[in-house]
């Protein structure tokens, strides 16, 4: 399976490099229909460059290495000293970027010069993710020593709990069942379902690829602001808060737009090009 995932990688690594020296011309011819606008275009292709550094960068895996190292680091220092009579212990961890890899999806996006969420639901129903390097050793290390796991997501609970279940029983994660994979119902704030895990838990770290993993003290923030929290924050990253790399999108996107997703997308190419040039 890891074979074929590297092949398939690869084709869609050439497909993705050869589609960005023809330029958005030939993306558009390449596609079923021919509708896709040029500022759609761009944005798409704004994205090669990171998507490629995810995929092909032996700097990405070593970071996400890192990420885990250190947090086994930090729960067997917690562990040296839990009680029995304390609360049982748990980490929680987001799914996207944090434990599975969305690469293949993105690469079809940048290909067809589409934006999330087109093909995100058939995606996610093929339960092929593969996980981030170093996030299956980890969690499966922390149930060896007795610490429970908890997915908090913001895949939707209806359209893919059965599909990410699926997903990563197959790739043999740890507790990959309804009790521990609190996906979006209604609303993305993670803060209630971090809640609902601390009432019964005592949760040693959070790990994730955006801010919103940890703490309500990041949401909803302008960049500048959102900069100055994890300044002040600074001290509990690599401590409780385990921080993975994801350079293709998050919430510090969102923070450009003023997290109006619905931005147009001349108006979002105009703000990158502003932050760019400040
Ligand atoms: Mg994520």
């Amino acid at each position: 399976m890891v074979l074929a995932y590297k092949v398939r990688s690869r084709l869609l690594l050439l497909w993705v490099m050869l589609l960005s020296l023809m330029g958005p011309g030939i993306t558009g011819c390449a596609t079923s229909n021919n509708t896709f606008s040029t500022d759609k275009q761009q944005l798409a292709q704004q994205s090669i460059l990171s998507a490629l550094w995810v995929y092909s960068a032996g700097e990405y895996r070593a970071l996400c290495h890192q990420a885990f190292n250190i947090a086994k680091l930090q729960l067997d220092r917690r562990l040296s000293y839990h009680r029995g009579i304390d609360k049982p212990l748990a980490i929680i961890v987001d799914i996207d970027e944090t434990v599975l890899s969305n690469v293949p999806y993105f690469n079809r996006l940048i290909a067809e010069g589409e934006a999330f969420p087109s093909g995100w639901k058939a995606w996610v129903g093929e339960s092929t993710a593969q996980a981030v390097p170093g996030a299956l050793a980890f969690l499966k290390y922390a149930r060896f020593r007795g610490v429970e796991v908890f997915y908090i997501s913001n895949r939707s609970m209806r359209d893919g709990l059965t599909a990410t279940i699926d997903n990563m029983v197959k790739m043999e994660f740890p507790f990959a069942d309804q009790h521990h994979l609190l996906l979006k119902k209604a609303s993305g704030n993670k803060q209630p379902r971090r809640d609902r895990v601390e009432q019964t838990h005592e949760v040693i770290l959070l790990i994730g690829d955006n801010l919103n993993d940890f703490s309500l003290i990041f949401t909803d923030k302008p960049t500048i602001q959102r900069n100055d929290a994890v300044d002040m924050m600074g001290s509990e990253f690599g401590k409780r808060f385990i921080m993975l790399p994801n350079p293709v999108y998050g919430d510090w996107e969102g923070a450009l737009y003023n997290y109006q997703w619905n931005t147009s997308n001349a108006q979002k190419l105009k703000i990158r090009e502003q932050y760019f040039n400040q």
